[in-house]
């Protein structure tokens, strides 16, 4: 079912590869990209104990001679205080500018480990083992990095392509069924916005329902942590989301697809409290929420909010909320940071794998909002 060798992120020349392969064999794997000798391993204090010693017996055998940084766990410490902290140990460690930093652990420590590479001496070797679902499917493609502020999340970044991001599935085993179903929250969005290119013409992308059909096929399975069945929801994730970002490195344009369900999903996250909901349960019940005011503004079959709703119910996911007030969710899209004075940059499924980005009212969403509470 699914193929091997990498997938590659065409970027000119930052251009990386995605390679699938366990997480003993990231030695192998870095010294296939980049001459053996000092690098830097940065996890945190979750990830460290179960991975830290297979990734530095890994990278000596390989030929390397890896120093060890744990972080804190936690989004709460994803902060300009462990940024320079964690700057100020690579400059104890004598790092140079061609030491790698090689980030293992979920999106919070491949963030930060990836916004001290882009900075550190103006930009240090940067390679992105992410261990969590939501980061192999989308934290570790496409070069975002950095850290909150008091202002918000993630407003201290900086896009610094890693030469190298190694997804080790096997990583995965021992990660929460609550931190794997909201990386399945990503999952489902990719589907809903996979695009293809056109045969007769490559440089044209066209929508496919590919992806998307084959969850609803096998969505049990990816329940059940079936190993086959979540390389290849993997797999296919990297390379929908690598397509996009190949296309709009900077997101000017194509790549603020990825928000799709993520206007209304940040509002539900602010009304309901970080912490209170994960975030890919949040993204699922935006993505829901954005393609029914779709349907409302007579651009979506009325089936398709119905059929990926019913996909993520498949995979225990929740499509609603009871107790959500609408004028707090509109209050909240407000501050929503991708807002454009009056306007917000909303998604805007027609079907699925056709997803259009439209300019609207904060109020404009609320027809969204209430759907919320009906599902
Ligand atoms: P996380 O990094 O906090 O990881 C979730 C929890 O799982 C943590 O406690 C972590 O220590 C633990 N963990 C990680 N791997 C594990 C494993 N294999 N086994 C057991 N436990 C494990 O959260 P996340 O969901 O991975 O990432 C969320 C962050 O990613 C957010 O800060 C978000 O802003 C960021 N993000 C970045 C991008 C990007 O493009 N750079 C995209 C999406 C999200
Ligand atoms: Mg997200």
């Amino acid at each position: 079912m699914t193929s091997t060798g990498a997938v590659q992120v065409d970027l000119g020349d930052r251009s990386y590869p995605i390679e699938f392969r366990p997480i003993k064999e990231i030695g192998a794997t870095l010294a296939g990209l980049h001459k053996p000798g000092k690098c830097v391993v940065v996890t945190n204090d979750v990830v460290g104990p179960l991975y830290g010693q297979i990734v530095q017996d890994s990278l000596r055998s390989a030929g390397w001679a890896p120093e060890y940084i744990e972080l804190e766990d936690g989004e709460a410490k994803k902060t300009t205080d462990t940024y320079i902290g964690l700057v100020n140990r690579l400059l104890e460690l004598q790092v140079d500018r061609k030491t790698p930093v090689v980030a293992v652990g979920g999106g919070v420590t491949t963030d930060i480990a990836g916004f001290a590479a882009a900075t550190t001496m103006r930009g240090l070797p940067f390679a992105n083992v992410p261990t969590t679902l939501l980061a192999q499917v989308d934290a570790s493609v496409g070069g975002k990095t950095g850290v909150n502020t008091s202002h918000g999340k993630n407003l201290l970044g900086a896009f610094w392509q890693p030469f190298l991001v190694h997804v080790a599935v096997d990583a995965l085993d021992t990660l929460s069924d609550p931190e794997y179903r909201c990386g399945l929250g990503e999952v489902v969005k990719h589907a809903v916005l996979e695009e293809k290119q056109d045969p007769s013409d490559p440089s044209k992308w066209v929508p496919s329902t590919e992806f998307f059909e084959w969850l609803e096929a096998n969505a049990e399975a990816i329940v059940a942590r079936d190993q086959e069945a979540l390389k290849h929801t993997v797999r296919r994730c990297c390379e929908i989301k690598a397509a996009v970002v190949s296309q709009d490195e900077r997101e000017s344009g194509k790549r603020a697809l990825l928000n799709l369900g993520h206007t209304v999903g940040h509002a539900v996250e602010a009304v309901v409290g970080y912490g209170g909901l994960r975030h890919g349960e949040a993204v699922a019940m935006g993505t829901v929420a954005e393609t029914h005011l779709a349907v409302l503004r007579g651009c979506c079959d009325a089936s398709v909010p119905e059929r990926i709703a019913s996909l993520l119910r498949k995979l225990q996911l929740p499509t609603g909320l009871e107790g959500l007030k609408t004028d707090d969710l509109v209050k909240a899209s407000f501050m929503d940071k991708k807002r454009e004075q009056a306007h917000i940059t909303v998604t805007m499924p027609h079907s699925i794998g056709d997803v259009r980005l439209v300019k609207i009212t904060p109020e404009e969403l609320i027809p969204a909002f209430e759907s919320l509470t009906t599902n």
